[in-house]
C-alpha cells in the first residue's frame, strides 16, 4: 500500500524500504500508483470475509478506510476466503486470522516494542499468517497478553475478548492506567450514553508524549473490566443497629452518612484527643485526594497518625532515597533507559511489577546495551543479561560493594562527577579497601571484575524493586546502589539514572502529598519524634491496646493487603468507629460503621505522579455507578459537614492549595503533564549544586535463617495481578485466566517432595501458614521459594511480619498430600 513512483524512471517502489536519493522526484498519488493500490485492496478484499456488519473494528478498520478513500466498493474478484478457525480459548485475545491482511504490524509490535518474540510469520504465500512457535495457542506460548498487537492491528483480525461485539466506542477519553507506577497513557472507549456508561475498549493513547508509546501490559489493557464487578459500592451504607438482622449495613443518603462521619470523628476527638484517630490513605488514590485526606487528618482533626498502606510497598524506600540524597534524585525519564549503555538491574523483575519499564530495558538490550542482572532467581531479565550475578550466600549488598571496589581499584569511576557533586569519597574508598572480604563473594570475583570493565566510561542505569528494604540487607544494598550511582555519575542529566520500580501507581505522589507518618506535603521530613505519626505495625498495636479509637480508611482493603490479617481484623474490631471509603465491597468494608462509595480512576478527575516523577492529570471516561462519587468530592463534602462550608468544592480549589503548599507541584493541573521539580534547582532534570555523600559499608551482614524456617519466601507480584489483587481479582478476564498461584520450589526441595508436583504443600512462617499446589522452578537458589501474591485472597501476605518487610518471609515447606 505504500507504493510510490519515481517520476524520472517510472519505477514503482515500496516507499517504506526505499531510501531517498539525490535528484529523486517521487509521485505518491499518480493515477498509475492509485490504480496499483486499488488492485492491492481488491486482492485483500477477495480474501476477506464479508463480516464487516458485525466486526468490532467497525469504523476504525483501516482496510475499510483505505478502500473508501480509493473508491473501492467491492473486490470484483472471485472470493478466496482463507478458512482459519478462530482462536478463542484464552480470556484476553480473540484471533480471527481470516481478517488478517498480513501487514506484519503485530509481529513488529511483539518484537520491537514489547520485545517478547511470541509471534512470527508462519508458512508462505496464501497460507502465510502470524503465529506462535508450532502454531500453538497463545496461552501455550511465551505471549504475555500485553495486547499491544491487538491495539496496533488495523483490521478485526485481533480483538480484545469480551468487547468483540460490544460495538464501536461512541466516545474516547484519554486517561492514565491506575495499576502500576509506570503511569501509562490510555484511551478508554465507552458506549451507551454520555459521558459513557460502559467501557468497551482500552488502548494505548495516541498522545505524543507518554511513558508507554503504543504499548500496554496485560493489566492495563485487559483488567479494567474490574469496574463492572457486581461488588461495586453504589450508595453510602451505615451499620445496621439490629445485630440480629441478616443485613449488616443499611443504605443511607449522602448527607446523613457524612453527618454521621463528621459527628463520630468529632466525638472521638473530643473524648480521647486527636491522637485517638488514625487516617490510612492509599497510594492508589490521586494526589488531590491524598492531599485533602492528610489535610483533614492533620489540620482539622489534629492527629499525626497519617499513613498509607503504600508505605509498606515502596514509599518507605522512596523516602529513604529522598533522605539519603537530600531530595536531589527525583526524576529519571524511562525513555532515558534506552540510551543507557549498561543497565544494572538489582533484584528487579519488571515483567511482573512494572512491565512497561521492562520493555524499555529489553529495547535497550536489543539496541546493544549490556545488562547486568544481580538477582537470586533467574528472572526474565537475568535470561537476557550479559552477566547474571547470583549473589548466593554473599548477599546482594556485598556483591554491589565488590563492584564499587573494582570500579575504584581499576579507576573506572567518573572522577569528574565525584569531584563536582560528591563528598566523602576518600573515606569511602578507604573503607572499601579496608573492609573484610566476604569469602562467599570470592566465587563471584571474575563476574564482578568483568562487570566493572563493562561499566567503564559508559552511561549506566540502575533499576531496583520497590520492596528493596524488605530484604535483610536492604538498607546496605540501597547504600551500595547509591554509591554506584555516584561512582558512575548516572545522576547527571541524560545519563540514564536510578529507577525504582514502583508497583503502585501513585506511590510517589502520595508521599509528595504527605500521606505518610513522617512526611508533610512537599516531602518535608517531620524530625520531631513527638510529631511523627505511627507506622502500620504501631497503628495496629495501638488499635489492639485501645490507644487508637477510630480510623478512616480510604482506598485500601487492609484485610487483603496487610500481613497478619486476622490480627488486623481483631484490631479493627476493637475500634469504636471505623469509616471505609472504597470502590468495592471487601473484608475491610464489612467491618466499617460507615461505608462511603468512591469512584474508580476512569470515573473521576485527578492526577497521579509516576515512578519517573511525571505528574499526569486525567478526566473521567465513564460515570461512577449509582451514587458513588470521586474520593476528593467525598472528602470535600466531609470538610463541609465538619463546618467549613466553601473550602474544597472543586478539584481546582484543591489543586490551587497544592500548588501553594507543595512548590514542587507548581504546574499541577495547568497541563496534562508536568514534572516534579527538584527542590534545589526547580528544574526536574538538573541536580544543580547537589552534594551527594558516599555511604561506607557498615558491615558485611549475611541473612541468618531461623533453623525452624530455613527458606526465604518471596511473596512476589505476578503479571496478572497488581499487588494484593483487590481490583484485578474482580476483573472477569483475570478471573477466567484462573492462575492457581502455585508455590515455586527450587529443584532440590521439589524433588524431596516427590518430584511430580502432585498434591499440595503447606508453607509455614512464624506468623501463619498457607496451602497451595506447587511446581518446580529450576532457576531458584536452593534456599528460596516464590509465592505469588494477589491470588487466594492474597493469603500469602499472612506469612509476613506486619512490623517488618511485607514481601519476604522465612518459611518451612512440607507436603500435605
Ligand atoms: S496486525 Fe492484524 S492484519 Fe496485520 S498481520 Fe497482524 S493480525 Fe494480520
Ligand atoms: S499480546 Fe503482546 S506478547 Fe502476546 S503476541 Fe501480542 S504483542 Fe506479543
Ligand atoms: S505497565 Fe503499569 S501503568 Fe502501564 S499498563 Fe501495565 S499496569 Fe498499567
Amino acid at each position: 500500500m505504500c507504493l510510490v513512483e519515481d517520476e524520472a524512471t517510472g519505477r514503482i517502489m515500496a516507499s517504506c524500504v526505499t531510501p531517498a536519493a539525490s535528484g529523486m522526484s517521487v509521485l505518491t498519488h499518480s493515477p498509475r500508483i492509485l490504480n496499483h493500490r486499488r488492485n492491492i485492496v481488491r486482492l485483500m478484499m477477495a480474501e476477506h470475509p464479508e463480516s464487516c456488519i458485525v466486526c468490532n473494528k467497525g469504523n476504525r478498520c483501516e482496510l475499510r478506510k483505505i478502500a473508501a478513500e480509493l473508491g473501492v466498493g467491492e473486490s470484483g474478484l472471485y472470493p478466496m476466503p482463507n478458512p482459519i478457525p478462530f482462536e478463542q480459548i484464552n480470556p484476553f485475545i480473540t484471533r480471527d486470522l481470516t481478517k488478517c491482511i498480513l501487514c506484519g504490524k503485530c509481529i513488529r509490535a511483539d518484537h520491537d516494542l514489547v520485545v517478547t518474540g511470541a509471534i512470527e510469520y508462519n508458512n508462505r504465500g496464501f497460507r502465510s499468517r502470524p503465529a506462535t512457535l508450532h502454531e500453538k495457542p497463545l496461552e501455550d506460548s511465551i505471549c504475555t497478553f500485553c495486547g499491544t498487537c491487538v491495539s496496533i492491528c488495523p483490521t478485526g483480525a485481533l480483538s480484545a475478548k469480551n468487547t468483540r461485539y460490544a460495538g464501536t466506542p461512541e466516545r474516547e477519553t484519554d486517561s492514565i492506567c491506575g495499576f502500576c507506577g509506570a503511569g501509562c497513557s490510555l484511551t478508554i472507549g465507552t458506549a451507551g450514553g454520555a459521558p459513557g456508561q460502559s467501557v468497551v475498549d482500552v488502548n494505548p493513547s495516541k498522545r505524543k508524549v507518554s511513558v508507554n508509546g503504543a504499548t500496554l501490559c496485560m493489566r492495563g489493557h485487559f483488567a479494567g473490566d474490574f469496574l463492572n464487578t457486581s461488588d461495586r459500592l453504589i450508595r453510602p451504607l451505615v451499620r445496621n443497629p439490629d445485630p440480629f438482622s441478616r443485613e449488616t449495613h443499611l443504605p443511607a443518603d449522602w448527607d446523613a452518612a457524612l453527618t454521621l462521619v463528621a459527628t463520630r470523628l468529632s466525638d472521638v476527638r473530643r473524648t480521647y484527643g486527636p491522637e485517638g484517630l488514625a487516617f490510612i490513605g492509599s497510594s492508589k488514590c490521586s494526589n488531590e485526594e491524598n492531599y485533602l485526606f492528610q489535610k483533614i487528618a492533620r489540620d482539622i482533626i489534629g492527629t499525626s497518625h497519617v499513613m498509607s498502606a503504600g508505605w509498606g510497598f515502596g514509599q518507605r524506600l522512596l523516602a529513604r532515597i529522598d533522605e539519603k540524597t537530600l531530595g536531589s534524585v527525583r526524576v529519571s525519564p524511562l525513555s532515558d533507559l534506552e540510551n543507557a549503555e549498561v543497565i544494572v538491574a538489582v533484584n528487579a523483575d519488571p515483567e511482573n511489577t512494572v512491565p512497561v519499564a521492562g520493555y524499555h530495558i529489553k529495547r535497550a538490550v536489543r539496541k546493544g546495551a549490556n545488562l547486568i542482572a544481580v538477582d537470586a532467581a533467574r528472572s526474565d531479565l537475568a535470561r537476557r543479561a550479559t552477566f547474571w550475578v547470583q549473589p548466593g550466600l554473599a548477599g546482594t549488598a556485598v556483591v554491589l560493594q565488590s563492584l564499587a571496589r573494582a570500579l575504584v581499584a581499576k579507576d573506572h569511576y567518573q572522577g569528574q562527577f565525584v569531584a563536582q557533586f560528591c563528598s566523602g569519597f576518600e573515606e569511602f574508598s578507604e573503607s572499601l579497601t579496608n573492609s573484610p572480604k566476604n569469602p562467599a563473594a570470592s566465587v563471584l570475583h571474575s563476574s564482578v571484575q568483568a562487570a566493572a570493565d563493562l561499566i567503564n566510561g559508559k552511561t549506566v542505569a540502575f533499576a531496583m524493586p520497590a520492596n528493596l528494604l524488605d530484604f535483610s540487607d536492604g538498607e546496605e544494598t540501597l547504600n551500595a546502589i547509591l554509591n554506584l550511582c555516584f561512582l558512575t555519575g548516572c545522576l547527571k542529566p541524560k545519563s540514564s539514572g536510578l529507577y525504582v520500580l514502583n508497583t503502585e501507581n501513585n506511590l510517589a505522589g502520595a508521599l509528595d502529598m504527605g500521606t505518610a507518618p513522617n512526611f508533610l506535603p512537599g516531602r518535608v521530613k517531620i524530625t520531631d519524634a513527638e510529631s511523627r505519626g505511627m507506622d502500620m505495625g504501631e497503628l495496629v498495636s495501638a488499635m489492639e491496646t485501645g490507644r487508637i479509637k477510630a480510623a478512616y480508611v480510604m482506598g485500601e482493603n487492609l484485610l487483603r493487603c496487610l500481613p497478619q490479617q486476622d490480627r488486623v481484623a481483631a484490631a479493627l474490631k476493637n475500634l469504636e468507629f471505623l469509616v471505609v471509603q472504597d470502590i468495592v465491597r471487601n473484608r475491610t468494608t464489612e467491618m466499617a460503621d460507615v461505608i462511603l462509595p468512591g469512584a474508580a480512576v476512569y470515573e473521576k478527575n485527578g492526577s497521579f505522579t509516576n515512578m519517573e516523577g511525571r505528574i499526569q492529570t486525567f478526566s473521567p471516561a465513564a460515570s461512577p455507578p449509582g451514587e458513588a462519587r470521586p474520593d476528593w468530592e467525598i472528602l470535600g463534602q466531609l470538610v463541609r459537614a465538619m463546618g467549613y462550608p466553601e473550602q474544597y468544592q472543586s478539584i481546582e480549589k484543591i489543586r490551587k492549595e497544592i500548588r501553594q503548599a507543595v512548590p514542587m507541584y507548581q504546574g499541577l493541573g495547568n497541563h496534562y503533564q508536568e514534572w516534579v521539580r527538584n527542590r534545589e534547582t526547580g528544574n526536574p532534570f538538573i541536580c544543580g549544586d547537589a552534594r551527594f555523600s558516599f555511604f561506607p559499608p557498615s558491615g558485611l551482614k549475611t541473612p541468618s535463617p531461623d533453623p525452624a524456617y530455613p527458606m526465604l519466601a518471596h511473596i512476589a507480584p505476578v503479571r496478572y495481578h497488581l499487588g494484593s489483587g483487590t481490583r484485578t481479582s474482580r476483573s472477569e478476564r483475570i478471573r477466567a485466566w484462573g492462575q492457581a498461584g502455585e508455590v515455586e520450589l527450587p529443584t532440590a526441595a521439589f524433588q524431596s517432595l516427590g518430584g511430580n508436583g502432585s498434591g499440595k504443600v503447606r508453607v509455614t512462617s512464624r506468623f501463619g501458614s498457607i496451602e497451595r499446589t506447587f511446581r518446580e522452578n529450576r532457576n531458584l537458589p536452593e534456599d528460596q521459594v516464590i509465592i505469588p501474591m494477589g491470588v487466594n485472597g492474597n493469603d500469602a501476605a499472612n506469612l509476613a511480619d506486619l512490623t517488618g518487610g511485607w514481601t519476604l518471609a522465612w518459611v518451612c515447606v512440607e507436603k500435605i498430600g
